[in-house]
């Protein structure tokens, strides 16, 4: 635990500080490195000094990465996903790599020691861009992840997407993903009744271009078996985090009312973007 919460601080000074030297990383990122080493300035930036620092919750399947992506791109912000971390850790061949792939494959949770090292690896690298504000996705997923999170750096919004866990299993099972171009799909086509007072739900599959569908692969948690484990453990260990959030007023409940073309105006309604004012800002 103590190794948890001194990964944070130096977390935490390497989001916020100008970095004064660089250490090479170890095995996971930052470890065996101290608080001294990096003789830093700690400077805490307030919200007028930065980009948002924004987190979306919710349940393995429900768009987080889809949502998150698009805000990111319109905001001009980073979208750091720790599943995407998780994965590009999986990549690599060696004793790390197979260590996680028994956990992520069974639809466990990977340390918080691992993940906080993956997302402070992360961190580091948007601030030597000099890079401000995140849209974070898959993180905080325990109430002691959030809490760890919470000593090291300010969150302004947290976004919990909401969606009927029966179309939750069809879109995870319906994900595709191109090996080439790391395009994101979903074959499956939900189309849902009504049933007990929730409302009926249609989603069209959102379908590869010709050139990708030879590609297209599955993520390996993505059977039937680990998405439920997946979405147990979600309700386990995530499902507190989203009161977290909420007793401390940042909260903000999005039910999806279909796919994305339903879904995404809403959202920038509910977070009252101006889509058009954003890309002219980008534009710019
Ligand atoms: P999901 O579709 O379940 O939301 P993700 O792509 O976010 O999946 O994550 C894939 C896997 O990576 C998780 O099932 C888990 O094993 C691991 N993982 C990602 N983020 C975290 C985290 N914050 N804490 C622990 N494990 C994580």
């Amino acid at each position: 635990m103590a190794t948890i919460h001194r990964h944070m601080r130096l977390l935490s000074r390497m989001c916020y500080s100008s970095l004064a030297s660089q250490k090479p990383s170890s095995q996971w990122g930052i470890s065996g490195m101290d608080g001294e080493s990096w003789n830093l300035l700690h400077k805490k930036m307030g919200p007028e000094e930065r980009n948002m620092q924004w987190i979306f919750l919710g349940c393995p399947g429900v768009g987080k990465g889809t949502y998150a992506s698009r805000l990111s791109q319109l905001l001009g912000v980073p979208h750091i996903a720790t599943g995407d971390l998780v994965r590009e850790e999986l990549a690599q061949s060696g004793p790390s790599a197979s260590e996680l792939a028994g956990i992520v494959n069974q639809g466990k949770l990977v340390s918080d020691e691992i993940i906080v090292n993956l997302l402070s690896r992360r961190l580091e690298k948007s601030a030597l861009k000099g890079e401000t504000g995140f849209i974070l996705d898959g993180f905080p997923r325990t109430t002691n992840q959030a809490e760890i999170l919470e000593q090291a750096m300010e969150i302004d919004l947290v976004i919990n997407l909401k969606l009927r866990e029966d179309v939750l299993l069809q879109k995870c099972l319906g994900r595709r993903i191109c090996s080439q171009c790391g395009g994101n799909f979903n074959v499956a086509s939900i189309n849902f009744e009504e049933k007990e007072g929730t409302p009926a739900i249609y989603m069209a599959p959102l379908l590869p271009p010709p050139s990708c569908v030879s590609k297209l692969t599955t993520r390996e948690d993505d059977t039937e078996e680990v998405v439920k484990e997946r979405l147990r453990v979600y309700h386990a260990k995530s499902r507190p985090v989203e009161e977290f959030y909420r007793s401390r007023g940042k909260l903000l409940e999005f039910d999806l009312p279909g796919g994305i073309p339903e879904s995404w105006p809403k959202l920038l309604a509910a977070l009252n973007i101006e889509e058009s004012e954003y890309k002219e800002r980008l534009a710019a």
